[in-house]
C-alpha cells in the first residue's frame, strides 16, 4: 500500500493523481452544465478536500475553464487536461477552493466503490433514466 485510497487519471493518462482518504459525498447530478460536460443525463461525482488530491503532474498541464454562469452566483472552476480534453475535477469557489468535486469515472474501480448517495438537479433527469436503489433527489444541490 502506498497509502492512497484511489488512483485516477485522465482520457489520455498524461495527467494522473491519487486521492487520500474517502470523500465527503458521492452524487449524481442532472445540471445543465454535468449533462455538456459529460455528453450524457448526468456526471456522478465525489467531494473531496483539496489536500486529499495529490496530482502528480506539472499544473501547466492542466487547463482551466471559469463557470461564471452558476445557480450558487458563485463561480466554478473546471479543470481538464490539455491533451485530450477530459475533465479532472471542478472547483466550486463558494468553498474558497477547498474542495475538489472529482469524477469517479477517472478512479480505477472508482464507479463500483464510490456509490452514489443522492441525485442533484432531479427535475432535470430524462424521463428514461432509471435512479439507483436508494439514492436521494433533491431538485437543486443542497449546501454546495
Ligand atoms: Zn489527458
Ligand atoms: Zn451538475
Amino acid at each position: 500500500m502506498d497509502g492512497f485510497t484511489y488512483h485516477g487519471s485522465c482520457l489520455c493518462e498524461g495527467i494522473s493523481f491519487n486521492i487520500r482518504g474517502q470523500p465527503e459525498k458521492v452524487f449524481m447530478c442532472y445540471c445543465s452544465d454535468c449533462q455538456k460536460n459529460a455528453g450524457a443525463p448526468y456526471q456522478i461525482c465525489a467531494k473531496f478536500d483539496k489536500d486529499q488530491v495529490e496530482t502528480l503532474e506539472k499544473e501547466a498541464q492542466i487547463g482551466n475553464w471559469i463557470v461564471r454562469q452558476t445557480v450558487s452566483g458563485a463561480e466554478k472552476h473546471k479543470r481538464f487536461c490539455t491533451r485530450c480534453g477530459c475533465t479532472l475535477w471542478t472547483v466550486p469557489m463558494n468553498h474558497g477552493g477547498e474542495k475538489f468535486i472529482v469524477r469517479t469515472a477517472l478512479l480505477e474501480g472508482g464507479l463500483e466503490t464510490l456509490r452514489p448517495a443522492a441525485e442533484f438537479f432531479a427535475p432535470c433527469k430524462p424521463s428514461y433514466v432509471t435512479s439507483p436503489e436508494g439514492t436521494k433527489p433533491f431538485a437543486r444541490m443542497p449546501g454546495y
